[in-house]
């Protein structure tokens, strides 16, 4: 069954499969698809409410914002949860409101070591610093502990 589903066939129970993302824009948000979207669904009826489980899976080539290589990147979402309003229709398309959560689960800053599959070769100096901060805090933390106890020996 597609993104586009019939009310007659409701409740539809679980489905699964493939669909085409030329429509989702997914180029001008950065990300270029490389293959279909994959979706597992699972459908009920609730009160007048299409209520739709899943899990989603995108594989796209997406830009380092550092070092400006391209990656592969897998957008995964297992905790799909739509909540449609029938309102009387007939067939509720899905496609739109997929492709929502598909742009928000694009990472905004991309980074090709953010699978830590692989590193980076740019490392920004702001995240280094933070980095040193951190240390030299914990190396002042220590200096007055290490006062604390001579004063107590003391
Ligand atoms: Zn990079």
């Amino acid at each position: 069954m597609p993104l586009k589903i019939h009310l007659r066939q409701i409740p539809p129970g679980r489905w699964e499969g493939d669909e085409d993302v030329a429509s989702f824009g997914l180029p001008e948000a950065g990300a270029l698809p490389l293959g279909p979207l994959k979706y597992r669904l699972e459908g009920n009826v609730s009160k007048g409410e299409l209520y739709i489980m899943g899990v989603l899976s995108l594989k796209v080539r997406l830009q380092c914002v550092a070092c400006l290589r391209f990656f592969e990147y897998n957008i995964h979402i297992d905790n799909l949860l739509l909540q449609i309003p029938l309102d009387g229709r007939e067939s509720v398309d899905l496609t739109p409101l997929v492709r929502e959560d598909i742009l928000l689960a694009l990472p905004l800053y991309p980074r090709c070591d953010s699978t830590r599959e692989r590193s980076c070769a740019i490392t920004f100096p702001t995240e280094a610093k933070a980095v040193d901060g951190e240390r030299s805090e914990s190396d002042t933390a220590w200096e007055a502990l290490k006062k604390l106890n001579i004063q107590k020996k003391s």
